[in-house]
C-alpha cells in the first residue's frame, strides 16, 4: 500500500467485479443499441477504459473537462467546461460517465448543457455515489458502481492535487482521514 493512503475504501478486485456487473446492467438497459459514452475527465479515465471493455455494443466514445472549485469545506461555486462538448449528439443515446457523484453539480450542468442537444436519450453512471443526506434534492444518477460515505478518495483515477490516479484501489489518505471528509481545492 502507498505509505500516504490511511486505507482502503473499495479494492481492485471489488472494482473490477462491480465494473462488469454495471457493464451487464447497461446493456440489458440499451438492449444493443449503439450508445455515445461522453466520459468527464480526468477523473472517469479509468473507470472508462474498464467500463468499455465489458460493453459488446457498438458505442462511441467522447470527453468533455469539467472543473469545480471548491476551497476548503465550501460547496462547489463554479462549474467550468474545459473541453467543449463538440460532438453532435442528435439523435444518439448518450450515457454520461464520471467517477463521482458528490453535489451533483458537474452532472446536472452537464445534462442542462445536453438538454440543448437533440439526444435520443441522456442517462448517467458514476462508479461512486457520495452519501450526502445534507442534499436531499442531489440528482439522481441512472448506474451506480458503490455507495461511498462521505469522504475524499482517490486511486482508480481519482486524484488529489492531480497525483494518486494511479493507485488501482480506492483510498482514503492519511491527510484527509484526520479530519472528516476534506475538501481541498480543484479537482476533476
Ligand atoms: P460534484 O459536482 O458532484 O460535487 O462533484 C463531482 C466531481 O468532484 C467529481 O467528478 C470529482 O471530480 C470531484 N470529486 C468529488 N468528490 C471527490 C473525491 O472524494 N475525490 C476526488 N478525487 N474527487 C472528487
Ligand atoms: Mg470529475
Amino acid at each position: 500500500m502507498h505509505s500516504d493512503v490511511a486505507y482502503t475504501l473499495v479494492s481492485q478486485e471489488a472494482i473490477s467485479r462491480r465494473v462488469a456487473e454495471l457493464a451487464r446492467e447497461i446493456a440489458v438497459c440499451y438492449q444493443g443499441r449503439e450508445i455515445t459514452i461522453l466520459a468527464v475527465l480526468t477523473g472517469s479515465l479509468v473507470f472508462l477504459a474498464d467500463l468499455m471493455r465489458y460493453l459488446s455494443m457498438p458505442l462511441q466514445v467522447g470527453v468533455v473537462s469539467v472543473s469545480s472549485y471548491r476551497s476548503g469545506a465550501t460547496r462547489p461555486l463554479d462549474v467550468r467546461f474545459t473541453i467543449p462538448l463538440t460532438d453532435d449528439l442528435t439523435g444518439r443515446d448518450v450515457l454520461i460517465l464520471d467517477d463521482i457523484l458528490d453535489s451533483g453539480q458537474t452532472l446536472t450542468a452537464l445534462c442542462a448543457l445536453l438538454d440543448e442537444q437533440a439526444a435520443a436519450s441522456v442517462r448517467t453512471c458514476v462508479l461512486l455515489r457520495k452519501d450526502r443526506p445534507d442534499l436531499p434534492q442531489r440528482m439522481s444518477v441512472d448506474f451506480v458502481g458503490f455507495d461511498m460515505p462521505d469522504e475524499f478518495v482517490v486511486g482508480y483515477g481519482l486524484d488529489y492535487d492531480n497525483r494518486y490516479r494511479n493507485l488501482p484501489d480506492i483510498c482514503v489518505l492519511k491527510c484527509h482521514a484526520a479530519r472528516s471528509a476534506g475538501r481541498p481545492g480543484e479537482h476533476a
